[in-house]
């Protein structure tokens, strides 16, 4: 911990907030989580890099953090530190140089998606509605290349600016890496692994800013029905897989664990692929939950759900 304290001494904190201990549960949407070692939170896309640059060459382990909206931390919280990309908010209409040429959208990477969206409503630009209501940053959603209404946020990217692993940024056409369903190229094996999302570019096309809002209205009324908010969560807890032959929820329904409950972790009584919070519940609660699920799905069907929500720090 004394290293760290030296290391935090050599950030600028014009450039960057830092706290120490910084209670992960505070920045997640499943309201779980231990403290972070170190928290900073920069303020510009260059204190950002500056900020890896120090990390890298300190050896000190680190975690970018989005929205928190798709992670489970542990109780015993993030060893090194994380990096809050939230002061990261930028948002450009970039000017088409030709007639022809695409309309973009650009946005830096700790931008939240609902933010971008009804950015691009009042600019008149649609593509991105399906995601409206979806939590977290753009950065997250093309990590885990999100997905909304069978709609996959890397199909709406142009390109994305990112910081490679010698510490250089980069503008590289999204077209050009593999993508696939909830997988990106900056998941670990993908082309991309460890490289860091700064910012993207969104191809998006002229409509009445009228329709864009009724579009994101129905998306959103949909959640809202669905009852996404209800009680803090990560979203769908495990992946589909067409293998199955049904949707990963309805295999949870049927084996009858909708209301299954570790202590204050819940799998919600509305839908079965959804776990919750229902009042300080601890990682150790949920992860004995997803595991317990999934011994269950195994025993009776043979097949092993994949989470979709990420396992970060010590539990
Ligand atoms: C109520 C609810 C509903 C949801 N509905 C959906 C849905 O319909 N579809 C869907 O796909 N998901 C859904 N989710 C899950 C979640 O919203 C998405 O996965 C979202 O894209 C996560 O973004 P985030 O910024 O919160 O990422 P985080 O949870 O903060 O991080 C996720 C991963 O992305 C990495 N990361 C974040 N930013 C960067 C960066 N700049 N550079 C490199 N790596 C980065 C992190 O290190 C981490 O590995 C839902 C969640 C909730 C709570």
């Amino acid at each position: 911990m004394k290293k760290l304290w030296q290391i935090a001494q050599k950030i600028n904190t014009d450039h960057c907030s830092i706290s120490f201990d910084e209670p992960m549960k505070e920045h997640t949407t499943f309201r779980i989580g231990g403290p972070a070692d170190l928290f900073i939170r920069p303020r510009s896309i260059l204190a950002f890099k500056e900020v890896l640059e120090l990390l890298q060459i300190e050896n000190v382990p680190f975690f970018i953090l989005g929205g928190g909206a798709n992670i489970l931390v542990g109780d015993k919280g993030i060893r090194g530190a994380v990096i809050d990309t939230s002061l990261l908010s930028s948002i450009m209409h970039l000017k088409q140089k030709n007639k022809n040429d695409p309309i973009l959208l650009y946005a830096e990477c700790g931008v939240p998606l609902i933010t971008l969206c009804e950015e691009a409503q009042v600019c008149g630009l649609s593509g991105l509605e399906n995601f409206y209501g979806m939590p977290g940053s753009l950065g997250g959603s093309i990590y885990m290349n999100a997905r909304c209404y069978e709609d996959d946020i890397s199909t709406h990217i142009q390109d994305l600016t990112i910081i490679d692993n010698q510490g250089r940024f980069k503008i590289l056409p999204a077209s050009a890496q593999s993508w696939s369903y909830k997988r990106s190229p900056f998941m670990p094996g993908g082309e991309l692994e460890s490289f860091i999302i700064c910012a993207a570019s969104f191809r998006l096309i002229s409509d009445d800013p009228k329709k864009i809002a009724e579009r994101m209205c129905f998306r959103m009324r949909d959640r809202m029905q669905k009852r996404h908010f209800n009680f803090p969560s990560a979203g769908s807890m495990f992946k589909n897989n067409h293998d199955f032959g049904k949707p990963t929820g309805k295999i949870l329904d049927e084996l009858g664990l909708r209301n299954y409950r570790v202590g204050n972790a819940l799998i919600s009584p509305w839908h079965a692929n959804i776990f919750v919070n229902i009042g300080e519940a601890s990682a150790r609660d949920m992860k004995e939950l997803i595991e317990y699920a999934q011994k269950v799905v195994h025993n009776a069907t043979g097949f092993c759900l994949e989470p979709e929500v990420l396992f970060v720090g010590e539990f």
